[in-house]
């Protein structure tokens, strides 16, 4: 029995212990107050060991008193371990103070005990016998049971409370600490009045202090575990599915059922799993992804399915599970991105990125279909910003693409490429012109002011082969449209391949000028000016090119092209100084008597200041100004009337001749007169030879002639062919003349070799 006794104490002595060390690498207070409570355990257990197997009375008084005072902590910290987990005798820390003090002073009295037996007195061990006096009248002796009583019947009532309160997982945890508390308070009782040495209490005690260790660290309820996963499942935002090894659905959570309205036993899900499994067949793998669209409420959500097959330990089938995610938002936030990404943002119409993806997508879908790419453009559309406000520029293009929209029908693709140009692709039997104006005519409403009217203009593409790039289709596109850019009352123009080439030899023309000009490839040939005797009194300076691969060229060939993109002017400076310095040469070698006639381009009065560089080069060549004619076409006059006349003006008065050049060609000639303070007009016989009612050519070109002598104006007409020309001219009354007749332009040694000059 004793043997037995010291086993079951031994055992519980380290069980004690390694509780203890476990507790203490524990963190958190809860971990520390456990870690207390088994240590003392453990201690109680040593001196109980003590109690029961070492002899002498003294010693058996000590260790009794100890084990008295040892449980009275235990009590107290089983009082803070149950506050702690069940959150009761909060805000009471006066008691809890005095009660720790009590026990302090109540050890102390306990162990002076083993000296003056004022509480206890043990007797001799006969046995398993031992004989504990307690001392009736003793106050510690009455204190320390009602102490220990009232603090047990505390934990009790608590440990009930909790019972009752407790969610049901937690519950079975109270009862056994409450089911060791009762036991070992019962069995404490009955040891008290037994005079037995084994104290089965201690035991009990022993367990419980186990227990508690078991269960605030290890132990989590099974159930507990499954029910808050299910719960947690259950109200998920992921649907879950289950099936087990027959396909029965064995769960399905509230998401599943909403989204699949089922109620009660959930046969659509499994007829949809035996559809899918059929579906799937050799595909199928263990995890699956795959997207669904779900209808919700009307509205489709995108679902991303995981299909994942579970397995148990041992490898054996346990179900199919399916969980859904809702990916809904990303899909659609991702949809929004892509919209974003491939639209214009102001217009909605596609962006230049997307029209050429989708449009190369579509010819090349549609190979025997025949499409075109129609691009427009709005002419100066910055000043309509600047003019009437971001806003109204806006909503121009607005309406332009809302237009554009509407008129072009549902096969075409619209596009705002950049700014104010948009993009069409459609097939070419559904583009009509009249559609197109239509549109024009619309925006140019938008517009309701007389000091700008807004052109719109637009080259349309037919396209002839689907496989080049769509941007280069639009390039033709707008190449087409660029030749109406200058022209107010056209708003549609064709592509061409001429047009291409035109615009490859104006590129090339733009590249190599810089270069030419530095290189002197520019030269200036001369065609000589007569009078009736066919006597030369002059020569009008004409460009030519001497390129060194394309031979000579002449200015048709460049000087529109230069014009166009604003170098002329660079031309023009060259050969006005070339003129300059050749007159004076004339004039050094006494041939001063012969002038030179220069061109003067529209675009020189913007670019350069003409006043300035004609007078400067008469006194840097200390010429006559007379002989440096300037001839100057009436339609570069009218670009700027007034600026320009005045400029003329001040140019005659410095003792330059003005000479106006293709007099008759335009539309304002004869009224212009009255205004103008020329020199010389300049008649070319072209404007003869395109007339078609000969006669009354002729008749408004001897007009002209008398009324310019009236004006006090010479004449001189250019293009003088044939000896027929000039009799008749002559007989009109013209005096000077220029063309082929004579002479063609020649460089200027040949010139100068003709006339015998130097
Ligand atoms: P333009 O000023 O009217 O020059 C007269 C053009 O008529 C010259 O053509 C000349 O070669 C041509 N011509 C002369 N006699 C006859 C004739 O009997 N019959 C015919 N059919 N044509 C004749 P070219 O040299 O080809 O110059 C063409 C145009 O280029 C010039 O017309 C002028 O507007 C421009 N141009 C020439 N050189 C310059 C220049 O240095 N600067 C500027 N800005 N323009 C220039
Ligand atoms: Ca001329
Ligand atoms: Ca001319």
């Amino acid at each position: 029995m004793k043997a037995l006794y010291g086993v079951l104490i031994i055992i519980e002595i380290l069980a004690l212990g390694v509780c203890a060390l476990k507790a203490e690498k524990r963190r958190g207070k809860l971990a520390k107050i456990v870690f207390c409570y088994e240590s003392v355990a453990f201690l109680c257990g040593i001196i109980f060991a003590a109690y029961t197997f070492v002899p002498g009375v003294f010693v058996t008084t000590l260790c009794k008193g100890l084990t008295l005072a040892c449980f009275d902590w235990l009590l107290i910290l089983l009082m803070y371990y149950t506050q702690y987990y069940t959150g009761l005798f909060h805000g009471v820390r006066v008691v809890k103070l005095l009660m720790e003090a009590y026990a302090a002073i109540e050890t102390v009295m306990l162990i002076v005990n083993a000296w003056t037996h004022h509480m206890f007195s043990v007797g001799e061990m006969t046995g398993d016998m031992i004989a504990v006096e307690f001392v009736k009248g003793s106050f510690f002796y009455q204190m320390h049971f009602i102490y220990s009583y009232v603090l047990i019947a505390i934990l009790i009532l608590a440990y009930l409370f909790m019972i009752a309160r407790a969610s049901k997982f937690y519950r079975f945890r109270y009862e056994v600490i409450l089911s060791a508390l009762v036991v070992g308070f019962v069995l404490d009782l009955l040891s008290i009045h037994s005079q037995s040495i084994y104290d089965v209490s201690m035991i009990m005690f022993g367990v419980m202090s186990m227990l508690i260790y078991y269960f605030t660290f290890s132990y989590v309820p099974n159930e507990l575990i499954e029910s808050t996963l299910s719960l947690i499942i259950r109200d998920m935002n992921n649907g879950i599915i289950c099936f087990d090894n027959r396909g029965t659905c064995v769960y399905c959570n509230d998401l599943v059922r909403k989204l699949y309205k089922v109620s009660g036993r959930p046969d659509v899900l499994e007829q949809m799993y035996w559809n899918w499994l059929s579906d799937s067949g050799e595909k199928r793998a263990d995890l699956m992804r795959f997207q669904m669209p779900v209808e919700e409420d009307g509205k489709e959500r995108y679902y991303e399915i995981v299909y994942k097959r579970v397995y148990d330990d041992k490898n054996n089938f346990v179900c199919d599970c399916f969980i859904f995610n809702d990916r809904t938002e990303e899909i659609e936030s991702l949809e929004h991105e892509k919209y974003r990404a491939s639209h214009d943002r102001l217009t909605g119409l596609l962006n230049r990125e997307q029209f050429y993806l989708d449009t190369s997508e579509r010819l090349h879908q549609n190979p025997d279909k025949k499409y075109c790419i129609i691009c427009s453009n709005i002419r100066d559309f910055k000043f309509v910003n600047e003019l009437f406000g971001i806003e109204k520029g806006n909503d121009i293009l607005l309406r332009q693409a809302e237009l554009m929209r509407t008129h072009t029908g549902a096969g075409a693709l619209c596009a705002r490429l950049q700014g104010d140009r948009f993009a069409v692709c459609m097939e070419q039997k559904a583009f009509r012109e009249e559609m197109l104006f239509e549109i024009v005519e619309k925006i140019q409403e938008e517009v309701n002011n007389s000091s700008f009217r807004l052109h719109v203009f637009a080259g349309v593409y037919n396209i002839q082969n689907p496989k080049e790039p769509v941007s280069i289709m639009c390039d033709k596109a707008n190449l087409a449209s660029e030749t109406i850019k200058n022209d107010y009352h056209s708003s549609l123009a064709y592509y061409d391949d001429e047009l291409l080439k035109r615009s490859i030899e104006e590129r090339r023309i733009i590249g190599e000028f810089e270069r030419a000009l530095e290189q002197n490839e520019f030269v200036m040939f001369l065609q000589p000016q007569v009078d009736e005797a066919g006597k030369a009194y002059g020569a009008e300076a004409l460009v030519r090119w001497e390129h060194p691969e394309r031979g000579l060229l002449s200015p048709a060939v460049f000087i529109d092209i230069l014009e166009k993109a604003g170098l002329i002017y660079k031309l023009d400076r060259y050969i006005w100084e070339k003129a300059a310095e050749k007159l004076a040469e004339w004039k050094k070698n006494n041939a001063g008597a012969y002038h030179i006639s220069v061109n003067i381009s529209t675009k020189d009065f913007y670019l350069v200041d003409v006043y300035e560089t004609f007078t400067g080069l008469v006194q840097k060549y200390e010429i006559d100004p007379e002989m440096l004619k300037l001839e100057i076409t009436e339609t570069a006059l009218m670009s700027d009337f007034k600026k320009n006349m005045e400029i003329l003006k001040r140019l005659q008065d410095f003792g330059f001749k003005i000479e106006i050049d293709d007099f008759g060609s335009g539309y304002s000639s004869l009224n212009m007169l009255k205004d103008i303070s020329a020199d010389v007009l300049k008649i070319d016989m072209g404007f003869l030879r395109a007339s078609e009612n000969e006669v009354k050519g002729k008749d408004i070109l001897e007009s002209i002639i008398v009324l310019a002598d009236k004006l006090g104006m010479e004449v001189i007409t250019e293009g003088v062919e044939t000896e027929k020309q000039l009799s008749m001219l002559t007989r009109m009354g013209c005096k000077m003349f220029q063309g082929y007749y004579f002479s063609r332009p020649v460089p200027v040694d040949e010139f100068e070799e003709k006339y015998g000059i130097n």
